[in-house]
């Protein structure tokens, strides 16, 4: 019997971490709307440091604002030199429309941004009854971190491991996060590796069952070819443009994670795991175990795959390479759940 991985319908392009004029970032919340609507985006999630403030009003019939905020716990500075601290840094993004009140609340994650002469600091909604979050760099805090912003309603990604410098020890001991960043094209035009295949496998085989996603984290301080947009995105399934259709969607994993290809069904059939793709140079498979497959382009470019599925490989996880070498990547989908 046939079983769709991806739903068979609506394909949303989305943004899943930006930066405008809210905090460092150099578009306003209404070019970053204009100039990602120019290039076919539906989705853009508004992940400014800290102030997570309300942007509904850039919600149309065909663009949806997500609301969100990152925030970054780093080394002490004692510890290391500046250029050598270690840090990690989280994004969380609303799950549902009404959800205004900042998680994890800390005054001097503010005082920071008011010192920039950001005015969005006193539109920041916290809830005053509970006590302030103490930031602090240990898998402990980041973990508490992750979970609090999970119980209170929030998707939660991992982002940029490579340009943070985190090691396994680090990122093997975060609990509750829902997604890391496959590919943050901000990184990557930096010149970090922050193209993560072998990141998340680490996180998956240590027993996490996560997604993955593509994400600009665009600052826009540059010009082609150092402009941080419209790198890396996630595309988004789901049958309507609905801020609760789109992030149940990202709750269910019902997207993928693209620095380009897009990937055009994706389903499992008697065994077989069956993936179609715009053109690439080659589509390969990767499991739990050691046991990969790549199927290789020869004359033209293929625009499908088919391969086994091995007994007992913990999970699979595919991949489309197309000729400019960017990828497309799957999230991982885990044997009990073919
Ligand atoms: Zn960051
Ligand atoms: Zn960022």
């Amino acid at each position: 019997m046939k079983k769709l991985l991806l739903p068979e319908t609506n394909s949303y392009k989305a943004n899943l971490h930006c930066h405008s004029t809210i905090s460092d970032g150099q578009w306003t919340p209404e070019q970053i709307k204009e100039e990602y609507s120019k290039r076919g985006y539906s989705i853009v999630a508004y992940t400014d440091h800290s102030m997570m403030i309300d942007q509904s009003h850039l919600t149309d019939e065909g663009f949806l604002a997500l609301r969100g905020f990152e925030v970054g716990m780093a080394q002490a500075e004692k510890d290391k030199t500046t250029h050598t601290i270690r840090t990690c840094h989280i994004c969380a993004i609303a799950l549902d429309p009404d959800n205004l009140v900042r998680p994890c609340f800390n005054q001097k994650e503010m005082d920071h941004w008011r010192y920039y002469n950001k005015p969005a600091v006193d539109w920041v909604i916290y809830d005053k009854e509970k006590p302030q979050f103490e930031f602090f760099y240990s898998p402990e805090v980041i973990s508490k971190f992750m979970q609090e912003c999970r119980d209170e309603g929030f998707f939660v990604t991992y982002n940029h491991p490579s340009w943070s410098m985190e090691t396994a020890e680090q990122f093997l001991n975060y609990h509750g996060m829902h997604a890391v960043e496959m590919c943050n094209y901000g990184c990557y035009v930096e010149g970090y590796e922050d193209y993560n295949p072998y990141i998340y496998d680490q996180i998956l085989r240590g027993g996490e069952r996560i997604f993955c996603i593509g994400a600009d984290d665009n600052h826009n301080r540059g010009e082609n070819p150092e402009r941080d947009s419209f790198g890396a995105f996630t595309v988004i399934k789901a049958d309507k443009l609905d801020y609760k259709t789109i992030t149940d969607a990202m709750v269910r994993g019902d997207m993928y994670a693209s620095q380009g290809p897009e990937i055009h069904s994706l389903y499992i059939e008697d065994g077989k795991v069956y993936i179609t793709s715009s053109p690439a140079k080659r589509i390969y498979i990767g499991t739990e175990l050691r046991h990969s497959r790549c199927i290789w382009a020869k004359d033209e470019p293929i625009t499908e795959a088919c391969f086994d599925i091995p007994e007992n490989c913990g999970y699979i996880r595919l991949t489309v390479e197309d000729m400019q070498g960017r990828h497309a990547n799957t999230r991982a989908y885990f044997t009990d759940e073919l």
